[in-house]
């Protein structure tokens, strides 16, 4: 995949020469169990959930980001707020390795004014037709009064309504709230991954019965989460950096990294290497182009 600019029928919408790719392959898909080794499709890293629009990355965004595609890897980039929605947006129409989406983070919720929150969401209504998902989106309990729960429930609640109506999938933030989040979600037919999953076993388990994808990020390295990543359903396990967060080390995280989460996760599961890989990028396919 290069890094050129990307068909103005990409932004419209329309089905491009990626997306029936990406159909064929997933045609191809169940014959890479059947005849491996022999792999009949070229799978790509995926990081379904990172920060590249951080300013953390300001110096070197577009070297990082090159050096993703040249690794195949695509990067499912996730705004907090209308800024970073709208360099998600515009990182996607300039590389064809990163996909957008837009979102409210809950942390961000609680700290802006009734209007400019209003101001996030009239911006996310109308631009979701041009992302790739919705998110950073969720609930996060942690430090928060009664009032600012009530208020980041009411808003997701909203965002999923949005997500429902677009047809958008929703890569979701949850903070000490997996109990309010699978209750919501029971209630919408969307498309859904829990990013970083920090369910137990039997909420990953009932995450799984719904069909949610369950994203392992470079955090479960240092936090040795290997009960979970063996518990998660084979067609619902994705991967993640959150980076610049979640760092699998003192040093600032890149989506790189899900190169190593990769490796980790094929030991955990007695999988190797290739199969994994191939496994979460036809996870990746079947919950965003199908
Ligand atoms: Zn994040």
């Amino acid at each position: 995949m290069g890094v050129g600019p990307i068909s103005p029928d990409y932004k419209s919408g329309a089905l491009t020469a990626e997306l029936w790719r990406h159909r064929v392959v997933l045609c191809f898909v169940p014959f890479i169990f059947l005849y491996k080794p022999c792999s009949l499709v070229e799978s790509m890293f995926v990081d379904v959930h990172c920060h590249i629009t951080d300013p953390l990355f300001n110096a070197d965004r577009d070297s990082i980001i090159r050096l993703a595609a040249s690794k195949g890897l695509i990067i499912v980039n996730a705004g907090e707020d209308i800024e970073s929605d709208a360099l998600s947006l515009e990182l996607q129409s300039k590389y064809e390795n990163v996909k957008a989406c837009i979102g409210l983070h809950p942390n961000a919720i609680v700290k802006k004014r009734k209007e400019e929150i209003e101001r996030d969401l009239a911006f996310m209504d109308s631009e979701a037709k041009h992302s790739f998902a919705i998110s950073e989106v969720g609930l996060d309990y942690k430090g928060k009064s009664l009032d600012q729960i009530n208020l980041e429930k009411q808003i997701l609640i909203k965002i999923f309504e949005m997500a429902e109506k677009d047809r958008k999938p929703v890569i979701i933030h949850t903070r000490k709230a997996m109990e309010d989040m699978l209750g919501i979600l029971s209630s919408f037919k969307i498309k859904a991954i829990l990013h970083n999953f920090e369910g137990n076993s039997s909420q990953c388990q009932r995450a799984c019965d719904m069909g949610l994808g369950i994203s392992v990020s470079t955090g479960f390295l240092k936090f040795k989460k290997d009960s979970i990543i063996r518990k998660i359903r084979n067609d619902l396990i994705f991967t993640e950096t959150d980076s610049p967060a979640l760092s699998p080390n003192d040093q600032r995280n890149t989506p790189l990294n899900v190169i190593p989460l990769i490796e980790y996760i094929s030991r955990i599961r007695g999988q190797n290497f290739q199969q994994t890989k191939e496994l979460i990028y036809s996870n990746f396919l079947r919950m965003f182009y199908d």
